[in-house]
């Protein structure tokens, strides 16, 4: 997606070859004109295929699992962290590791809201060691529902998450994909020119 590879040229923050900061349009404050086109963009790549709920994990996919929602015509859910006192009934339950926080917790959903009947499009702000994912993956598994696909917004293709989740079968569509990065660089695997 040429709007986001130019956005990320323009205002991302290689940390390091690792970490891209995008907090002043992707994950704090959040470009909300940005945040529509890029639901418009899974809305498209998957839209053919009968999702009938979008699902994502909180905090920063929400935004993008709403704006694919809207585009779609479908509800979207999330994922928790920590489990609510609200949170009265069954759930399914995964650990899930986290790159930036080096940390394992659980995420869960209520079984009420992820149905074998249903047909799920996961989607999440960054591919990177893909634990996030495989663990949304998990927990669509649980559910018996059926997988239809996965979009990440940005993915880091020189980390190992894409390769773990294609061994599952399951198709991902990245609207970046970052092949190498740093302070001074950037460079994406599919350079768009439109
Ligand atoms: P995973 O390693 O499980 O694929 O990524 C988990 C989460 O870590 C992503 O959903 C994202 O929130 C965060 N994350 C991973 N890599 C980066 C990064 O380079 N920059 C930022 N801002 N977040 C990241």
């Amino acid at each position: 997606m040429k709007l986001l590879q130019d956005r990320i040229r323009q205002d991302g923050v290689a940390l390091n070859g690792q970490v891209l900061k995008v907090d002043s349009f992707l994950n704090h404050q959040v470009d909300a004109g940005l945040t529509m086109e890029i639901g418009k963009a899974f809305a498209a790549e998957f839209g053919a295929q009968g999702v009938t709920k979008v699902l994502t994990i909180e905090a920063s996919g929400i935004h993008f699992a709403l704006a694919t929602a809207v585009a779609l015509g479908v509800p979207f859910v999330y994922a928790k962290k920590k489990k609510a006192v609200t949170l009265t009934e069954d759930l399914y339950t995964v650990p899930v590791h986290s790159f930036t926080r080096g940390e394992t917790f659980n995420v869960s959903v209520s079984k009420r809201y992820l149905q074998a009947e249903d047909r799920v499009l996961i989607v999440d702000d960054f591919l990177a060691t893909g634990d996030a994912l495989l663990g949304l993956q998990e927990i669509v598994r649980l559910s018996g529902a059926h997988l239809v696909g996965i979009g990440a917004v940005i993915e880091k293709s020189f980390q190992e998450g894409r390769a773990k989740l294609e061994a599952t079968g399951v198709k991902i569509h990245s609207l970046a994909r970052i092949k190498s990065m740093s302070p001074e660089h950037m460079e994406f695997l599919e350079e768009e020119s439109l």
